[in-house]
């Protein structure tokens, strides 16, 4: 039997950070729409947005060494760092305003400070990592960041990694004392709190099967109640589709032209974790180092401190690898199911191109735990292997289209907004910077398919995220405002002599 629901005016599909973000936004804009959620799981955040999904890295550049690029003449491209690093600056902004008013409380339980370092090794990394160093200082963002090629300094840093080091090995790193460690799992489940209280439906074990558009314009979903075993009808205004890897079957069903030509490509992640306190002790830091050759950027390798459950402990990886699952809870009919006429052309040349990066995930794959283990002793030349344990990561679906630049099939490794012309439609696709960068790309969304509406919601926007349509680093004295009464309220204390060092005006 299939049961037929009201009409509402949103519905958001996933409970995942991102469908979290724009729902709490659009009812501090717009608090008399309806909006009802629906998720397939039996609680919110336990896709990619889970704690143990991602790294948790709170990413405003400050350690990521592919978000810098070396030019031909020797200079360093810091354009991608710079605008990663504003957009994390207003998340810091939108959650101090949601601690401040209450509506989330406990920041300690979802961020908390830690420093973000880069670390390289041989000459020739460590003479970029200078020049690096200096363009960052030189703007307002990357403030306190501190450069050694000093082993001693280099102890003090990180000790559990330079224990066993040769004295002659040429090591070198930056570290900035304000970067942060971000509970994704725990900030998503704390918003899905609030949206109840705020009468959200939040409908779990629902599961969104297809989607079309009604004669009146509304989009009316069918869904799966696992719970009672029966098929529903609901429609809406507007639709968001936030099913993380997830999202790209369903903006197909949409039919929208938009989402024609457009394809997904699988990554799946592995980390190794150690959770012996002894050993988390001595490790305060996410440490990032350079990707290998081949290795696409979200492989980066790193070494994390993480806070979960109130426990310390160790993450190292990820380890990418290949699985034609789009979530991890999907099937493996994934990525079959996801190529249509539409988009085939687009997914064959995809496929041509992409040859290396498939063979390096395969490869990625068959490696054992002791092979694993040496990449980490890389970071840690110590490390045992019966100290360390495989965790399974997020699955990440990385956009496949057609552009100018790349020509046919190219892999793109950022963020997408995809909407319909007439602003009704909106589907997250691709992982990159990821949840740090939810609050900036939940208002892009607002601005693509609420246009007529952003004069109006621009002041209450302006309110909860002061530098909205600001560009910070070219306001150092607005950024260091913000920034310091940002610490304040998450309860980051970054030291006092950092703050000041910041330039006085631009
Ligand atoms: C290995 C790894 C490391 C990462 N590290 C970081 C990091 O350090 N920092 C960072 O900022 N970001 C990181 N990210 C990215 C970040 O995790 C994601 O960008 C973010 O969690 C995506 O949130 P989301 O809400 O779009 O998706 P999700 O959290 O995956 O939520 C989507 C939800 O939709 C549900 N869903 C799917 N299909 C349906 C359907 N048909 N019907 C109903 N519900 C459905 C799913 O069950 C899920 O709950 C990482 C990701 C991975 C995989």
């Amino acid at each position: 039997m299939s049961h037929t629901h009201e009409k509402t005016d949103v519905i958001l599909i996933g409970a995942g950070i991102m469908s979290a973000t724009l729902g709490s936004l659009l009812k501090e804009v717009a608090p008399e729409w309806e909006i009802k959620v629906f998720e397939k799981l039996t609680s919110a955040g336990e896709e990619s947005s889970n704690e143990w999904n991602n790294a948790g890295t709170g990413h405003a550049a400050l350690c990521e060494l592919n978000y810098t690029s070396e030019k031909p003449d020797g200079t360093v491209n810091i354009s991608k760092a710079v605008k990663v690093n504003e957009q994390f600056q207003l998340s810091r902004q939108y959650w101090s305003y949601l601690v401040e008013r209450g509506l989330i409380q406990n920041p300690a339980e979802f961020i908390r400070p830690i420093p973000h370092v880069s670390m390289v090794q041989g000459e020739e990394n460590i003479a970029f990592l200078k020049r690096r160093m200096e363009a960052l200082s030189k703007n307002p963002l990357f403030h306190g960041m501190e450069f050694t090629d000093d082993h001693a300094t280099l102890t003090e840093w990180l000790p559990l990694m330079m224990e066993g080091r040769d004295e002659d090995e040429q090591i070198a790193a930056t570290k900035v004392d304000s970067g942060t460690d971000v509970n994704f799992g725990a900030l998503t489940r704390m918003l899905f709190t609030y949206l109840k209280e705020k009468n959200v439906e939040v409908n779990y074990e629902h599961e969104v099967k297809d989607i079309t558009r009604t004669k009146d314009g509304f989009w009316e979903l069918t869904i799966w109640n696992q719970e009672k075993r029966r098929t529903e009808h609901h429609q809406a205004k507007f639709l968001f589709i936030g099913a993380g890897g997830g999202s790209l079957s369903l903006l197909q069903k949409t039919g929208i032209p938009e989402a024609k030509k457009i394809g997904g490509f699988p990554v799946s992640g592995l980390f190794l974790v150690c959770n012996d306190p002894d050993i988390a002790e001595q490790h305060h830091a996410k440490v990032y180092g350079k990707a290998k050759v081949g290795a696409p950027p979200m492989s980066v390798p790193h070494l994390d401190t993480r806070y979960i459950d109130g426990k310390k402990s160790l993450l190292f990886g990820p380890f990418a690898g290949f699985s034609p699952k789009f979530l991890k809870s999907g099937s493996n009919l994934d990525l079959i199911k996801s190529v249509n006429v539409d988009n085939v052309i687009t997914m064959l040349a995809a496929g041509a191109k992409e040859m290396e990066l498939t063979k390096y995930l395969i490869q990625q794959l068959m490696l054992s735990h002791e092979a694993r283990m040496e990449e980490l002793r890389e970071f840690i030349p110590y490390a045992q292997s019966d100290q360390w344990e495989v965790v399974v990561a997020g699955q990440r679906v990385q956009v496949i289209k057609d552009t100018e630049e790349g020509g046919r099939g190219t892999l793109q490794f950022g963020t997408e907004v995809v909407s319909a012309s007439d602003g009704s439609v909106a589907a997250l696709l691709g992982a990159s910077p990821g949840a740090s960068t939810a609050v900036h790309v939940m208002l892009e969304v607002l601005e693509k398919c609420f246009p007529e509406r952003m004069k109006e919601w621009a002041p209450k926007i302006k309110e909860m995220i002061p530098s909205y349509g600001i560009e910070l680093s070219k306001k150092p004295e607005l950024f260091r405002k913000l920034f310091a009464e940002n610490e304040e309220a998450l309860g980051l204390s970054s030291p006092v002599e950092d703050r000041e060092s910041l330039p006085a005006s631009s």
